[in-house]
């Protein structure tokens, strides 16, 4: 059998790994390269209980567990490391840093422990999703550089994809393509997906930051209230994301750029936040879009009514923490018929009516 992957993120990526380490001959077909959008540009922070009580808990344990494993497995190395993890807030009448946390300003409240290195981790997402993609091509599976541009189908069942003009042909297509999985559904029947932009900069601060993840609540000059994320990584960065909007996805991914302004903005707090960040060479400043549904739940599982069609996308917030367990689950789905890691029936696709069915084109 042989799978094709439409979209080489963190999602992309697990799913041919997990496909692959099972024999299944799988194809990644990437438009721009390798974690080129939120898989590279994301905060890569996880942890075993922030869902808990929701429809991803049992994903997101499952998937936690899984990272820890896959750090050993695969031998490469992505950065994988647990973490402490506090949150607080600067300027918002809270007072006292009880933790000790010391890369901070005297203006920031470290007051409540969010997390320890049991429950919280982290990794570097674009090296996770490469290492995942390499782990899965050194067992025989493939990355193709190209735009999916259609579905071809025979009666009831995929055949293939279109890319450049040309057919690949395989007996089963996944649509992995993060918040471009909209544009799948002009060629099969799947809800939709939107995209939320969230701006970041990378630092280089080397060995100033001990392994301490901050969520803090910040309110900037405009009187908006921030919530900043800072992850100090242990190849010697830190990565900072905050400010969110609404800008429209551009069809192309090499196209996505900061909103104007924001970086700015964002300098600015991490100057405030931190004397080390203020001193600290910048990077990255980078923007990306995390794939969201209507409900906040991922789409993973068939596509009803194409039979070989699967999607794995939607992951909102927790695309890398989910990533393993959605590999691995679709990998069951495909190669076994169901998957038994995780129940996928809360993710189940068919619960949204499809987008704009009239005008999907024919394969
Ligand atoms: C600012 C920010 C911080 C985040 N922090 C965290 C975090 O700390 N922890 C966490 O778990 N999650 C985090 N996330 C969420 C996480 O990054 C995403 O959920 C995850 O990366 C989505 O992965 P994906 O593979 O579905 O999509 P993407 O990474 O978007 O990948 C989709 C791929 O499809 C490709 N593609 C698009 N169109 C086509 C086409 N026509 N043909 C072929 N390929 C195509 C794109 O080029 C892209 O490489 C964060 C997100 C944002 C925005």
């Amino acid at each position: 059998m042989r799978v094709l992957i439409c979209g080489g993120g963190a999602i992309g990526a697990s799913i041919a790994y997990f496909l692959s380490r099972r024999g299944v001959e799988a194809i990644v077909i990437e438009r721009t390269g390798l974690a080129c959008a939120a898989s590279g540009k994301s905060g890569g922070f996880l942890a075993l209980d922030w869902c808990d009580r929701t429809p991803l808990e049992p994903l997101a344990q499952h998937s936690f567990a899984l990272h820890a494993r896959l750090a050993q497995e695969v031998g490469s190395d992505w950065n994988y490391r647990r973490l402490t993890t506090y949150g607080g807030s600067m300027n918002l009448r809270q007072h006292g840093n009880v933790h000790g946390v010391v890369w901070v300003s005297a203006g920031v409240s470290v007051n409540q422990r969010l997390g320890s290195t049991e429950t919280t981790a982290q990794v570097h997402p674009a090296k996770f999703t490469v290492a995942m993609m390499r782990a899965a091509q050194a067992h025989g599976a493939e990355l193709h550089l190209g735009q999916v541009t259609g579905v071809v189908c025979l009666g009831p069942r995929v055949a293939g994809v279109e890319v450049n003009g040309e057919t690949i042909e395989g007996d089963a297509v996944v649509i992995a393509m993060g918040p471009w999985s909209i544009l799948a559904a002009r060629w099969l029947p799947l809800p939709a997906v939107f995209g939320l932009k969230g701006h970041s900069l990378v630092f280089e601060t080397g060995t100033k930051v001990p392994a301490e993840a901050l969520f803090l609540q910040v309110r900037d000059p405009t009187g908006t209230v921030q919530s900043p994320e800072l992850f100090p990584r242990s190849d010697g960065t830190t990565y900072v994301c905050a400010i969110s909007s609404e800008s429209p996805l551009p069809i192309d991914p090499a196209a996505v750029s900061p909103d104007a302004g924001a970086i700015e903005r964002l300098e600015r707090m991490c100057s405030a936040m931190s004397p080390v960040l203020a001193s600290a060479k910048i990077l990255a400043r980078q923007a990306c879009y995390r794939p969201v549904t209507r409900d906040g739940m991922p789409l993973i599982g068939r596509i009803p009514g194409v039979e070989g069609a699967y999607v794995a996308t939607g992951h909102s917030v927790w695309g890398i923490l989910n990533a393993p367990a959605t590999g691995e689950a679709i990998a069951e789905l495909i190669a076994d018929g169901a998957a038994h890691t995780v129940d996928l029936r809360r993710f189940d696709p068919g619960r949204f009516p499809a987008l704009d069915a009239g005008r999907r084109r024919k394969g």
